[in-house]
């Protein structure tokens, strides 16, 4: 009965007799009764197909043999419930030179061209993820049939790279070449169904469907989804010349070309070479071969490896499936929502009920933007249950605290709280600054007691501060990491120290900012030059964004309990907070925001002036967040260095073409940077006294 419920169900793929054939090395192929050929991805030990090298030399071993065989037709698939392929394996990259890197491409274009020179029909099925490389494979096919969970994108521009197997120039004259130039600048993913407006897929079927649909293909009945017509519209060079300047400026809009090439290389490309295909395949692998060589694609590849090393660590599973969140405000209901939607059983309490109906409607509006789908965001509703009463404390297997941050108010809830909790079950704070080892105290089981300091917004920032103290067991650690991973979040490892790494490290460079605009340069000019380093925000905006009384109630802990030189704020900003102007939150604070809660900034010209004080007032930035991360690293408040880049990328948006504070560091020098921090001490104050951390950086 279950394997016919199996057969039955849409999870099975499709894969014709090659589902009984042996493997081949990454690949398997079989013949069905009517002469078609069957060749199905499926990468041993591995459960998400990638290409590399040896996925394409067994492929041309492939392609020449069913070029001699003459099937009626030729199907590629996947056999990995995760999808089709998630694009090309970057590590073969690293450390190759750009000669082996051109040679590799252009061998790999060899082979899917001969593919898409085959005599018959050849037709890809797709479903789940068709990224990258795979797409690029998909596309060198006749047809392309998707199934509804499939999701095709470029990803190539968030390594620094635009597509190099084909993909420019073949997306461009198969689909709608401007959505296929949005989807190659952007990075975004299109779902099966936009892939089919657009042009990328011929049809979009059910997996039961499958069968039949590539029968129509191979039948001839099966049209190519169109976007033709307009690739025809964009092979006269003044009609590209025309998009290519808007989609620089959207690019520049963006991100600047002096940090991201990739997205000009592109639209240099499609401008120069649409419709050409030969000479666009050609520029094609010169330029990806030269972007792989620069700084920014190298630093990009490191933030991926970087991201991949903070999910590594992760150790065995969380045993966590129900989740009770106490405090419905700000963070709470963010909280909730997203372990809704990453598939746990929530359950959302407070001592008011007007938050926890906020927090519903904020949920919806979230996971409405970010899953679409309206099956998964009613399953994600379902799982999240407002709960006035604290009724699922005694189910929970974590209980997350986000209530405001006050340690008498935390500890009596955990008093309240600890009675209830099931044997084994992991109470959490989400506590910005409070001592994690003050809050164990009065507790029954300290153990049990685990900081996850997650960001704001939620949904958005992918850091997770995993807060230990001298009385956590190990085990509350490994879980509450893997919890951490298990949310899709990324965790990073602090003691509870001051400001933990991510507040510690922000805190100078929004103090600094300040005492900038109290020496009178123009706070637009202020956010204008970090900026320009590549931070997401500039330091003034960010204080209005945190709120400004919570930057001077961080900044006042911190300079109560570092053992080093802190600035003081200003007066008047004492005075802001005091008369309620906290920033974006009240409409109002070092900036004025309008109703979309955009800062109204004043244009502020760049002048001869500004270019030679700016290399300084940069510095004065951010060379205290450097400081502040080598401070951390030398007291173990963070052990790793990769972990610190990451954490300060995804916790805060450090420019991650510049790799990470320390990443970008030991590039500028270490020398070069504790010089400067002396020069800066002598002129400005010993605020930017270098830390003893710097000499242990240099061995
Ligand atoms: P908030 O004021 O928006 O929300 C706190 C909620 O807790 C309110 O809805 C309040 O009604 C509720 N509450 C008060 N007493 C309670 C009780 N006894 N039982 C249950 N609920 C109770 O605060 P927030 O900004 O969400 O901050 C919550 C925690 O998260 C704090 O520890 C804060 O330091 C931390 N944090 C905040 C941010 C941020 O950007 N806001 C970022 C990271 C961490």
């Amino acid at each position: 009965m279950s394997r016919m419920l199996a057969a039955l169900s849409d999870q099975t793929l499709e894969l014709g007799p090659a589902r009984s054939a042996g493997p081949e090395g990454n690949w398997r192929f079989a013949m069905d009764t009517d002469h078609v050929a069957w060749l199905v991805l499926d990468r041993p030990g591995k459960s998400v197909n990638t290409i590399d090298r040896s996925v394409i030399e067994e492929l041309a071993g492939h392609v020449e043999r069913i070029a001699e065989r003459r099937p009626t037709a030729l199907v590629i698939r996947s056999a990995k419930p995760s999808g089709f392929a998630a694009g090309a394996d970057i590590q073969q990259f690293a450390g190759a030179s750009t000669a082996e890197i051109s040679a590799m491409l252009e061998e790999a274009h060899r082979v899917l061209d001969r593919l898409s020179q085959l005599p018959m029909r050849t037709i890809a099925v797709i479903h789940g993820h068709c990224l990258g490389a795979g797409l690029e494979l998909a596309l060198a096919c006749d047809r392309r049939i998707a199934v509804p969970d499939a999701s095709l994108g470029f990803p190539e521009v968030m390594l620094g790279l635009h597509p190099g197997l084909g993909g420019t120039y073949r997306a461009t004259a198969i689909a709608d070449p401007l959505e296929a130039m949005t989807m190659m600048l952007t990075g975004k993913p299109a779902t099966a169904k936009k892939a089919k407006v657009v042009g990328l897929v011929d049809a979009v079927v059910e997996e039961r469907h499958v069968r039949a649909a590539v029968q129509a293909a191979i039948r001839g009945e099966l049209e190519p989804a169109g976007g033709s017509f307009k690739a025809q519209a964009f092979s006269l060079r003044p009609a590209r010349a025309l998009m290519a300047s808007q989609m620089r400026r959207k690019a520049a809009d963006k991100a600047p070309k002096a940090h991201y090439p990739a997205p000009y290389r592109l639209i240099d490309l499609w401008e120069e070479h649409g419709g050409n295909a030969k000479a666009m395949q050609a520029a094609e692998v010169r330029s990806f071969a030269e972007l792989i060589e620069t700084e920014t694609a190298q630093n990009l590849v490191r933030v991926f490896f970087l991201r991949e090393a903070m999910r590594g660590l992760k150790q065995g599973s969380s045993a966590i499936s129900r989740v009770h969140v106490v405090g419905a405000g700000a963070m709470g209901g963010d909280i909730a929502a997203w372990a809704a939607r990453e598939g746990f059983h929530v359950t959302l309490g407070d001592v008011a009920n007007e938050p926890i109906g906020r927090a519903m409607k904020a949920a919806t509006k979230m996971l409405t933007a970010t899953l679409k789908d309206p099956l998964k965001i009613r399953d994600a509703l379902d799982r999240l249950t407002p709960d006035p009463h604290g009724l699922g404390i005694r189910q929970a297997d974590l209980v997350i605290e986000a209530a405001p941050e006050r340690i008498d108010l935390k500890r009596t809830i955990y008093a309240a709280i600890e009675p209830q909790l099931k044997t084994g079950a992991l109470l959490a704070t989400n506590t910005s600054a409070l001592p994690l080892e003050d809050l164990a105290e009065g507790l029954a089981d300290p153990s049990r007691l685990v900081g996850l300091h997650f960001f704001n917004p939620v949904s958005r920032m992918q850091l997770v501060e995993i807060v230990r103290h001298d009385r956590i067991s190990a085990e509350t650690l490994r879980r509450a990491t893997a919890f951490a991973v298990k949310l899709s979040r990324l965790p990073a490892p602090v003691s509870s120290a001051p400001g933990f790494l991510v507040n510690r490290a922000l805190t100078p460079y929004m103090a600094e900012a300040l005492i900038m605009v109290d020496e009178g340069i123009p706070k637009e000019r202020i956010d204008r030059i970090a900026e320009s380093f590549g931070m997401p925000m500039g330091p003034v905006e960010l204080a209005d964004q945190v709120g400004l009384d919570i930057a001077l109630e961080v900044s006042a802990s911190l300079r109560q309990r570092l053992d080093v030189p802190f600035p003081d704020s200003p007066a008047w900003l004492e005075k802001l907070v005091a008369e309620k102007k906290l920033g974006r939150k009240t409409g109002s604070g070092l900036y004025e925001y309008d109703s979309d809660g955009k800062p109204k900034k004043q244009r502020v010209e760049a002048s001869p002036e500004d270019a030679k004080s700016d290399p300084d007032l940069l510095d004065r930035m951010i060379l205290p967040m450097l400081n502040a991360v080598v401070a951390c690293l030398r007291e173990g408040v963070v052990e790793r260095e990769d972990i610190a880049d990451g954490a300060m990328i995804f916790g805060t948006g450090f420019a991650p073409f510049r790799g990470g504070p320390i990443h970008y560091a030991r590039h500028r020098g270490i020398d070069e940077i504790t010089a400067k921090l002396r020069a800066l001490a002598e002129k400005h104050g010993p605020r930017f006294t270098p830390d003893a951390g710097w000499d242990r950086l240099k061995g």
